[in-house]
């Protein structure tokens, strides 16, 4: 597609520091939750369920490429990526994040994301809604893999958890 409109680019993130001298780069989680929940009501309505969680999930990795290349900066070492990904993601208020399991050779993972910005204190629903981390972290591990993962929530805050719970399987 060609001429495009809307192509992402982190410089439409704005200059904060300009732009809200006063209110600073913060905001209320219930704002970005409003958004996000809108956001799924309203393309669902367009179209359907799988097609949302599809986009939900692409949109999610093309955060977390996009995060990864911005904020997170290239990393060769397992261990320093992890604990740059902790770091940022408490200092940001993303979640408090930990590795389960790492098995670096065959490219499989599970971790938990606590307290996270998504789904943390939602009612009980009877399916996980972290289709947008999904995506995240699978953006993530591409970038500093150079492999395709596919990232599934196996427990979620929503499913009585407590945390998300995510398993990363890179792609042969
Ligand atoms: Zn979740």
């Amino acid at each position: 597609m060609k001429d495009r409109k809307y192509k992402f680019s982190w410089d439409l993130l704005g200059d904060l520091k300009l732009g809200r001298p006063n209110l600073g780069s913060s905001t209320r989680i219930e704002v970005y939750r409003l958004m996000q929940f809108i956001f799924r009501d309203v393309l669902e309505g367009h179209f359907g369920t799988e097609k949302t969680d599809q986009l939900f999930y692409e949109a999610g990795k093309l955060a977390g490429m996009e995060f990864y290349e911005n904020i997170i900066g290239q990393i060769d070492n397992f261990n320093e990526f992890v604990k740059k990904l902790q770091e940022t993601f408490r200092e940001m208020g993303i979640g408090i994040l930990r590795i389960e399991r790492a098995d670096i050779e065959k490219g499989s993972f599970v971790l938990t994301v606590s307290e996270d910005l998504d789904c943390s204190g939602l009612p009980d629903l009877d399916y996980e809604i972290c289709t947008y981390d999904e995506g995240f972290i699978s953006g993530l591990m591409e970038s500093f893999t150079g492999y395709k993962f596919r990232v599934k929530e196996v427990d979620c805050w929503c499913t009585g958890d407590r945390t998300c719970r995510f398993t990363a399987e890179m792609e042969k």
